[in-house]
C-alpha cells in the first residue's frame, strides 16, 4: 500500500461526503442517548474541512491531516469536535512531512490518534464511546500487519473490527460523555461516536485497500 497525497485527500473528502449522507442517521442515534447533534456537529466540521482542502498545498500528508484536525477543533462544538480534532491532529503529527504513507505509517498514525483521543477523553474500551470502534480497529490493523497480511487486507480487517466494536456498543451502559447521564437507560442503543468512527475507518479502507 502506498497512499499518495491525493489518495489521502480523497479519503478525507469521501468521509465528508459519508458524514453528509449519514447526518440524519448520526443525529438520530444521538437523539436516543445524547442531545441529537452528532450528525450536525460532524457535518458542520467536515463541510468546513472541504473548504480548507481547496487551497491546501500539495505534498505533506501530515500537514494536511493536521489542518483537518485544527479545522474540526475550531468549527465543531461538544465532545465530538475536540475528540475528532485531536484524532486528526495526532494523525498529522505522526505523519508530518511525509509525501505519502505506507501501511506502517498509517498504523503509526492510528496508534497516535487513538492515544490522543484517550488522553483527552479518558475513555476506555467498554465505556460506550468512539474508543470502542477505534481501539479494536487499531489492534486489528497492527495484528494484520504483524502477521504479514497484504496492506489491502490489513485495512479491511481494521474496518471490520471497527464495525464489530461499534455494534458491540449497543448493550453497553455509557460511562463517559453525555450518554453516561442516562445510566442504565443508555443500554440498548448504538453509540453515535463509535458509528462515526467506524464510518471513518471504512472510508480509509474503501479509499486505500486497492493501493
Ligand atoms: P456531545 O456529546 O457534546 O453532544 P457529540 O454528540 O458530537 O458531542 O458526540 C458524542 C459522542 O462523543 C459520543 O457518542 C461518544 O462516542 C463520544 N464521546 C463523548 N465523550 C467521550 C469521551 N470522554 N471519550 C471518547 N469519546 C467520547
Ligand atoms: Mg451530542
Amino acid at each position: 500500500m502506498s497512499v499518495s497525497f491525493e489518495d489521502a485527500v480523497r479519503f478525507v473528502r469521501s468521509y465528508a461526503d459519508v458524514i453528509a449522507e449519514n447526518k440524519e442517521y448520526l443525529t438520530q442515534l444521538d437523539s436516543a442517548i445524547g442531545d441529537a447533534d452528532h450528525g450536525i456537529n460532524m457535518n458542520r466540521g467536515f463541510q468546513a474541512v472541504l473548504g480548507k482542502l481547496e487551497g491546501i498545498p500539495n505534498g505533506d500528508v501530515g500537514g494536511m491531516l493536521k489542518t483537518v484536525g485544527m479545522t474540526l477543533v475550531s468549527t465543531v462544538g461538544g465532545a465530538g469536535g475536540p475528540l475528532y480534532g485531536t484524532l486528526f491532529m495526532q494523525f498529522g503529527a505522526a505523519t508530518g512531512g511525509k509525501p505519502e504513507l505506507e501501511a506502517e505509517d498509517w498504523a503509526a498514525a492510528l496508534v497516535a490518534g487513538v492515544q490522543g483521543v484517550q488522553m483527552r477523553g479518558k475513555a476506555e474500551p467498554g465505556d460506550k464511546t468512539m474508543v470502542d470502534a477505534l481501539v479494536p480497529a487499531r489492534d486489528a490493523l497492527r495484528a494484520a500487519l504483524a502477521d504479514g497480511a497484504p496492506a489491502g487486507d490489513a485495512v479491511r480487517r481494521m474496518a471490520d473490527a471497527a464495525e464489530e466494536g461499534m455494534l458491540a456498543t449497543v448493550p453497553l451502559v455509557a460511562r463517559k460523555g453525555r450518554a453516561s447521564y442516562l445510566g442504565e437507560r443508555s443500554a440498548g442503543h448504538q453509540d453515535p461516536g463509535a458509528t462515526s468512527s467506524y464510518l471513518l475507518l471504512k472510508c480509509a479502507a474503501d479509499a486505500w485497500s486497492g493501493n
